[in-house]
């Protein structure tokens, strides 16, 4: 089922407008992350999809051919996962997932066959008769989305379903949610705060900011070509070499750098980890902070812009606070972005 969102606006009571008209059209199965920082709208959108909110006039929601925009959220069948979970915390496993095709009013050899089917997939037989109470973290985050898929919902909705675990279990936890979203092969909408999650999970990223999707594409595409200094610091950290550019040469507070033909004016952005210690390199920057970070050694320089910059070395040993470092940067590691 394509979802196809038109001029979809929210403006709450009170007058605050958390989202601008925005239009966006999602493929059957696709995954789609909704990115942003905290109060961006991404939520809002979520819940108007969802039914849970009502659009500005204006707006056309549609499920494929069905117009669902003034449909209510229990007639859209869309399946939600919660920060929160929700999960009724005295019944099994087995109940939880079993409780929405009950108030479907499913019959019970039915119910019970589409359960056993979403408890395999999620790989939660072993605490099927457990109480929730009774479940690590992670095992009831794998609950919480076996009770969302079970009633088979055109769409999933998850708003950060990850975000109550600690650090480890996140990380473990996001490329296994990656990989039973796409045995179920609904399409999903996912939102979070997290960069490294959105491009780990999605097919898409649409990014938001101040109520507006600021550019939507692959992980790779937002990646490789921002579009904006927002897009290039929120999802690449890149950071501005910010300095005057002279026919074709940036000119830093540390030394000059000739731009590739593509670079066209705009405010161009490096990475850290494109920031390489290169003893014959043209640029020079005074170390102020290491910190070691098991792979690698963050470094915070000074002198090269007029901002702290950071860049990753790594090696056996690192340079040391104090030290002057030469530096170069892979031209196809410059991030050119357009006039804004
Ligand atoms: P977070 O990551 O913090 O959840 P978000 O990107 O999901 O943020 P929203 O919850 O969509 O952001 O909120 C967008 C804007 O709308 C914010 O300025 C918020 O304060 C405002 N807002 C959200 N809900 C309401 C409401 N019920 N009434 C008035 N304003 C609201």
């Amino acid at each position: 089922m394509t979802l196809s969102l038109s001029s979809v606006a929210k403006t709450y009571g009170d007058g605050t407008r958390a989202l601008n008209p925005t239009d966006l059209e999602i493929n059957p199965g696709e995954i789609i992350s909704l990115l942003g920082p905290s109060g961006c709208g991404k939520t809002t959108l979520l819940r108007l999809i969802a039914g849970l909110e009502v659009p500005d006039n204006g707006a056309n929601i549609r499920f494929g051919d069905e117009d669902v925009t003034r449909l209510p959220v229990e007639k859209r069948n869309v399946g939600m996962v919660f920060q929160s979970y929700a999960l009724f915390p005295n019944m099994s496993v087995r109940d939880n997932i079993g409780y929405g095709l009950k108030m479907q009013r499913l019959p019970r050899a039915e119910i019970q066959s589409r359960v056993d089917e979403v408890i395999a997939l999620c790989r939660l037989e072993p605490y099927a008769n457990r109480a929730i109470t009774a479940l690590s973290g992670g095992q009831r985050q794998r609950v919480a989305l076996a009770r969302a898929f079970a009633p088979r919902p055109r769409l999933m909705l998850l708003d950060e379903p990850l975000s109550a675990l600690d650090a480890a279990l996140r990380l473990e936890l996001r490329d296994e949610l990656a990989a039973l979203l796409r045995q179920f092969g609904t399409t999903v909408i996912f939102v979070t705060h997290d960069q490294d999650e959105a491009l780990a999970i999605a097919d898409r990223v649409a990014v938001m900011e101040g109520g507006k999707i600021r550019q939507i594409g692959t992980p790779e595409e937002l990646y490789r070509n921002p579009q904006s200094a927002f897009v290039a610091e929120f999802v690449g950290h890149a950071m501005p070499l910010s300095g005057e550019i002279r026919q074709q040469t940036l000119c830093l507070e540390g030394g000059e750098l000739p731009l590739p033909d593509h670079a066209g004016g705009g405010s161009v952005y490096v990475r850290a980890e494109d920031l390489r210690a290169d003893p014959t390199g043209p640029l020079q920057a005074k170390v102020e902070t290491v910190t070691f970070l098991g792979t690698h050694y963050r470094l915070g320089l000074t002198g090269l812009t007029g901002q702290r910059m950071f860049a990753l070395h790594h090696g056996a040993s690192s340079p040391a606070i104090g030290d002057n470092l030469r530096l170069s940067i892979a031209p196809d590691a410059l991030i050119c972005l357009p006039h804004s």
